[in-house]
């Protein structure tokens, strides 16, 4: 069993998950499958993965773990935390441990290897936004998960071990310290304003619209003021909403519209570069043994994004050392390319 261990001096916790079986000389001869015949995300090859936990597909008659399907949910053949067993806490002196109690789910995008997210029909990118969605609210119901968080590392310099579009579930038994910390700057900010920080954002920056990327009826991507890397950027719902599930139809479809044109800008200034997509939403709002008004206003106070980063610089000893981060391009400059003004189109982009 994974488990999860606390330094007691940052106060983060980390997964120790020797499990997943890696021998040293295996981290430096990682090699992904380019073909379809050897991988297990394919359609066709649905017997090399673990039985699938959900699958949307037009056909009714369709029988798991069979062809046929549009977007595709496993669990992760080498999860980081493991979904049977309670959780426990334990304390050895200073250290603190919790069993590596948690899921860990692949959603293949396509049956199609060389699919592309941002080519994809509108209605696909809806059906994987659904899914999503789907999962979050079944994990949610389980009450030993406090957070989850879904991702896609486009890539393999954005951790991505295989090509064919997917993206990643994980469900923890704990919230996360950026995330909390996250958390408790926007209720702080509620406490003292009684308004959402994200809104008051959006709001200013809609006003002076240097750092806006795109923008449709329900969505706006802007260039993070302090972006740690280049061409970092957030997509908001431009209504206030607090948690990801609760959008309508219409709201995915304006998310999937963004998200393809963005990653689309992605492919024409930057080249196609790897990347890390987060959708930051709220915890499990199972209101805490001896704490019934934990989450008393993060209705009001959260509001929930998409994180998304390109991988275009390595994080290096200074980063490391200091949690500072260099980035090479300013953000007004990168939202310029990535909207195509003309003039500030030929920026130079880090190798
Ligand atoms: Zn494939
Ligand atoms: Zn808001």
């Amino acid at each position: 069993m994974p488990e999860l261990r606390k330094d007691p001096i940052l106060d983060h916790w980390v997964i120790i998950a020797a499990e997943r079986g890696r021998r040293p000389h295996d981290f430096a001869t990682k090699r992904e499958p380019d073909t379809t015949t050897n991988c297990p995300f394919c359609g066709g090859n649905e017997d090399t993965t673990p039985p699938e936990i959900i699958a949307l597909s037009s056909d009714l008659g369709r029988r798991p773990d069979t062809p046929g399907w549009d977007v595709r949910v496993v669990p992760n053949k080498f999860a980081a935390l493991a979904i049977e067993g309670e959780l426990k806490r334990s304390g050895i002196g200073l250290f603190d441990c919790m069993t590596g109690i948690g899921a860990h789910e692949v959603v293949i995008e396509s049956p199609d290897h060389s699919a592309e997210l941002p080519a994809m029909p509108r209605d696909h990118v809806v059906k994987i936004l659904d899914t999503f969605i789907q999962r979050i609210l079944d994990l949610r119901s389980d009450k030993r998960f406090r957070h989850i968080v879904v991702f896609r590392n486009y890539g393999s310099a954005a951790g991505a071990s295989l090509s064919h579009p997917h993206s990643q579930i994980i469900a923890l038994p704990t919230v996360p310290k950026l995330v909390s910390e996250k958390l408790t700057a926007a209720r702080n900010h509620y406490r003292h304003k009684e308004r959402c920080i994200f809104c008051d954002l959006i709001e200013q920056e809609l006003a002076m619209p240097e750092r806006v990327v795109m923008q449709n009826a329900h969505f706006v991507v802007l260039s993070v003021f302090a972006a740690r890397f280049p061409f970092e950027v957030n997509i908001f719902p431009l209504e206030h909403q607090h948690d990801f599930v609760l959008m309508n139809r219409e709201q995915k479809e304006a998310l999937a519209d963004i998200l393809c044109r963005l990653l689309a800008r992605y492919e024409d200034v930057l080249g196609g570069p790897a990347y890390n997509m987060m959708i930051q939403t709220v915890p499990n709002m199972t209101p805490r043994p001896g704490h019934p008004e934990y989450w008393g206003t993060i209705k009001y106070d959260y509001h929930w994004h998409i994180e998304l980063m390109p991988r275009l610089t390595k994080i290096a000893g200074f980063e490391w050392a200091t949690g500072f981060y260099i980035n090479p391009v300013s953000p007004e400059q990168a939202a310029a390319s990535l909207r195509g003004d003309a003039d500030e189109a030929d920026i130079a982009v880090p190798a």
